[in-house]
């Protein structure tokens, strides 16, 4: 490829092109359905890699890719033919304990930052599976089982430092950039290629408790009404999922908790959720916070097939639990097919809606259809399963929906996602910082 000597004698980072060693393990995203074939692969170490690789792929008029964990449902981290700049060089997260703040570079892992932070006995609100970039994560929102009691990863950000589609290093904060600020904080992707994110953190130096109850689903209606009670009576500091699960022939309903009040005071809260039996299993018991943030990561490893399609619903009555269990009973026989039902509130919706880019703040629950299989010849079962559900469930659901999830890419995409009001204000704010377009894998606001 032209340019491509140059481009390396510049960067202290890699290039990786088609026909090197590395290729198919460079090209590789989390999400299997992602099967993509870019150009190169640039692997910058540090900001001025990033605006030598960025200007490299402006000169060739180049479809740029930017990736973090790799972890963006629809692979909108990498493409067909163009450059790949994949940020996962860029790591090694830094706290000060004693301003409570965490610096992380642009390519690190919801791992690194917890775990650096728990090293004092602080956290930072992330995600639940440990090996999820940090990046995409928090630019779209950042959902986890501290939210009720800290709010979404995005509203923890203090300030980031990006480089824009003209190759400037540029920070932006409530104070500097503002309005940038705002945007970043939702729609990021769109903006620039974010290099550094600084996080406010909490004190969580004790064990926290947690776990799953799981019960059959023929129970389903009975443990969702039981669900409701606790989300609206017990406190902020207890995050509480409702699912179902299809597990061979048969179909589970769950709830999972996580408290991360002392163990007495969890005692007390999950009482009644404990006597409420007798379950097929119960899971939960008290133990270190960074253990909680590891269980998944296994189970949802690199290289498996996946969809998924959410809403934001106001309340979870008995007919949309109805509706579940039946598209549950009925799902294609993925490795693992269900919902998903979050119960949102506390720190979130504290935060006004128009605070931040990021829409959704008023829902009582999250809600998603999410199937993970391996064989490619189920992917339009699995596929057609999810947006059916997510049609009979539609009214019931309320605006705007989580970017993050949106395994759909196209031209309305966005404007769903933010609404009307909001979606011309980030117009105005990408034709201030992104006229050309460039950063357009995401969810795109188009200039
Ligand atoms: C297994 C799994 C578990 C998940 N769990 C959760 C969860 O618990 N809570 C939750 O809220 N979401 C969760 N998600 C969704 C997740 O938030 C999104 O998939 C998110 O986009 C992943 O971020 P990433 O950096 O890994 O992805 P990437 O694929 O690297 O990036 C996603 C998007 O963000 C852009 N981007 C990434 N980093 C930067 C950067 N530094 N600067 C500019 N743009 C950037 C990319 O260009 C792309 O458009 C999960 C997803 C998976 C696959």
């Amino acid at each position: 490829m032209k340019g491509v000597d140059s481009l390396r004698e510049r960067l202290t980072g890699e290039v990786v092109l088609p026909d090197d060693p590395g290729y198919d393990q460079a090209r590789a995203v989390w999400n299997g359905m992602a099967d993509r074939r870019p150009a190169l692969v640039v692997r910058p170490t540090d900001v001025d890699d990033v605006v030598v690789a960025l200007r490299f792929a402006r000169e060739q008029d180049l479809l740029i890719a930017v990736r973090c964990g790799g972890h963006s449902i629809p692979g909108l981290s990498t493409c067909d033919g163009g450059i790949v700049i994949d940020l996962s060089r860029i790591r090694g997260v830094e706290v000060d304990p004693n301003r409570r703040t965490a610096r992380v570079p642009g390519g690190s892992l919801l791992g690194d930052l917890d775990e650096a932070a728990q090293r004092f006995g602080l956290v930072c609100p992330v995600g639940v599976v440990s090996h999820t970039g940090v990046g995409g994560l928090t630019l779209g929102g950042g959902m986890g089982r501290l939210m009720r009691t800290f709010g979404l990863t995005l509203d923890n950000l203090l300030s980031v430092e990006l480089v824009t589609a003209n190759g400037r290093i540029v920070r932006a904060s409530e104070e500097e950039n503002a309005e940038l600020f705002w945007g970043i904080r939702g729609a990021g992707p769109n903006f620039g290629i974010v290099t550094s994110f600084e996080f406010r953190l909490h004190p969580l130096d004790h064990p926290i408790t947690f776990g799953t109850v799981e019960h059959p689903i023929e129970r389903a209606r009975e443990l969702a009404a039981l669900w409701r009670e606790l989300a609206e009576n017990v406190p902020d500091d207890l995050f509480l999922s409702f699912g179902l699960a299809k597990a061979g022939e048969g179909a589970a309903a769950y709830i999972t908790a996580l408290h991360s009040g002392t163990p007495d005071q969890a005692e007390r809260d999950l009482a009644e959720l404990r006597a409420f039996g007798p379950p097929n299993a119960d899971s939960i018991t008290v133990r270190p916070y960074l253990e909680t943030q590891h269980l998944n990561d296994d189970p949802h490893g690199w290289g498996h097939r996946f969809y998924m399609k959410s809403a934001f619903l106001p309340t979870l009555p008995d007919h949309a639990v109805d509706l579940c269990v039946e598209h549950t009973s009925a799902a294609p026989p993925a490795d693992e097919i269900g919902f998903s039902i979050w119960a949102w509130g506390g720190r979130i919706s504290e935060v006004p809606e128009d605070g931040t880019a990021f829409t959704g703040r008023d829902a009582t629950a999250w809600l998603a259809a999410e199937a993970m299989w391996d064989d490619p010849g189920l992917d339009e079962a699995c596929r057609a399963w999810g947006r059916k559900a997510l049609a009979d469930l539609a009214p019931f659901a309320s605006d705007g929906r989580y970017v993050n999830d949106v395994a759909e890419v196209g031209a309305d995409v966005a404007r769903t996602v933010y609404g009307d009001a909001k979606y011309e204000r980030l117009v105005e704010l990408k034709r201030a910082w992104d006229p050309d377009n460039v950063f357009r894998l995401n969810q795109n606001i188009r200039p």
